[in-house]
């Protein structure tokens, strides 16, 4: 018997139960039939945050950053490349804190690109500034030890 892992849809939001087995055999959401794992960041809104971000099994990653912040453009490869190669261990999403001011408050971002790091809703580590993928592995061990 594998534990089942809920996992929450990051295109609906609905609550997901995955045997942990199965969750790298591209598990798809029982509502909206997309894959629960897109091999890409989640892009997460004011709506859908708390459904994703702050509930399952996953530790989340959330990338805070805007479209006019150049070293937001430069970290986006790096942090896609990051979504392809972690999932379905962690899940990483972003925000737009242009569209989405009230969540750039709520957690206190004061500059871009800012990462945080969720277990179960609560942020257990925060990175400000872009990292190169050497620097976003060993910022992310140590986060989740
Ligand atoms: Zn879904």
């Amino acid at each position: 018997m594998s534990t089942l892992r809920e996992i929450p849809c990051p295109h609906c939001a609905a609550l997901n139960r995955v045997p942990a087995d199965r969750l790298a055999d591209n598990p798809v959401c029982g509502r909206c039939k997309q894959p629960l794992f897109a091999g890409k960041p989640a892009e997460l809104t004011t709506a859908t945050f708390d459904a994703v971000a702050a509930r399952g099994d996953l530790p989340v990653v959330v990338d805070f950053w805007a479209p006019w912040c150049g070293p937001c453009r430069q970290f986006a490869p790096v942090y896609e490349e990051a979504a392809r190669s972690l999932e379905p261990q962690l899940r990483l999403a972003k925000v737009d804190t242009e569209a989405q001011p009230a969540l750039a408050q709520r957690f206190g971002i004061r500059s871009i690109p800012t990462l945080l790091v969720l277990r179960n809703g609560r942020e257990v580590a925060r990175q400000a500034g872009a990292l190169n993928p050497a620097q976003l592995r060993q910022f992310l061990a140590g986060a989740l030890g």
